[in-house]
């Protein structure tokens, strides 16, 4: 059980797996207020950042859980340089279906709601780890601008335009699913940049230090047509944020 390796290569520097900058990271662990000793659950939690930097710069405690071994290891690698492994630690495995054993007051998936089958389920497989009152909080993508065809949205890693909402359709949803939404943070062109461009560097540097691996013709189409397939679509296309919600 773990990610597929391309996935890992392509994001072997980031230590946030999604666009959003250390800044906006921190700017939304600011925003929420949080009371140092703060219970977290990060379901998909990747390399850890968000667990490890509200450790450090607001006093939470909490668990994550990643089924990358990849990732785990870097976000134990992670709290320990930042000294809050004490505080904070990491678990291998598939966080579908994952549970608390104790309420938390702080649950998170960012970036990967398929773990619920949707935004609706992991709100659901969420719910099931907070005490009353907690705060949720959702990494999710949108449509900025609707894309003109199909072609346009798989070139926006969306098979099908109807699969994504707007921002405001997926204000709605959480209301919808019985949520107040309490606050956000959203990316920025220059945060996608980030995440995607990032990773531009990350696979040419891997291929040319790897030109005979199984997985490096694919890297190589990959660096020849991504950028520009970025810059026309995701780039324009698709907005993304975190949500937090609380239940009415
Ligand atoms: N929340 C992190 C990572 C987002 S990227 C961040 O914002 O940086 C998506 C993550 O989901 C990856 O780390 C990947 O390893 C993880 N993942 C994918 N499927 C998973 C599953 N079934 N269970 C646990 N983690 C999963």
């Amino acid at each position: 059980m773990d990610l597929p390796r391309i996935f890992t290569l392509r994001e072997s520097s980031h230590r946030i797996h999604n666009p959003f900058t250390a800044d906006k990271l921190a700017v939304l662990g600011g925003a929420l207020r949080l009371e140092p000793g703060t219970r977290v659950l990060d379901l998909a939690c990747g390399s850890g950042e968000l667990l490890c930097t509200w450790a450090r710069d607001h006093g939470v405690t909490g668990t994550g859980v990643d089924i990358s071994t990849a990732f785990v290891a870097r976000a134990r690698a992670r709290a320990a340089e930042l000294g809050v492994a004490d505080r904070v630690g990491f678990v291998h495995g598939d966080a579908a279906g994952h549970v608390a054993p104790e309420p938390v007051d702080l649950a998170a998936c960012v970036g990967a709601t398929w773990i619920g089958g949707g935004v609706a389920g992991t709100v659901e497989l969420l719910a099931r780890s907070v005490r009353r009152g907690a705060l949720m909080l959702i990494g999710e993508p949108y449509w900025r601008r609707e894309p003109p065809d199909r072609e346009a949205a798989e070139a926006c890693h969306v098979g099908d335009a109807s699969e994504l909402r707007s921002a405001a359709g997926l204000i709605e949803q959480f209301g919808e699913l019985g949520y107040d939404v309490v606050e956000m943070v959203l990316a920025d062109e220059e945060s996608w940049d980030r995440y995607r461009a990032a990773q531009w560097l990350n696979l040419r540097r891997w291929l040319d230090a790897h030109p005979d691996d199984a997985l490096a013709a694919e890297v190589r189409h990959e660096l020849a047509t991504a950028p520009a397939r970025y810059a026309r679509y995701e780039r324009e296309y698709v907005g993304w944020g975190v949500f937090a919600l609380m239940a009415r």
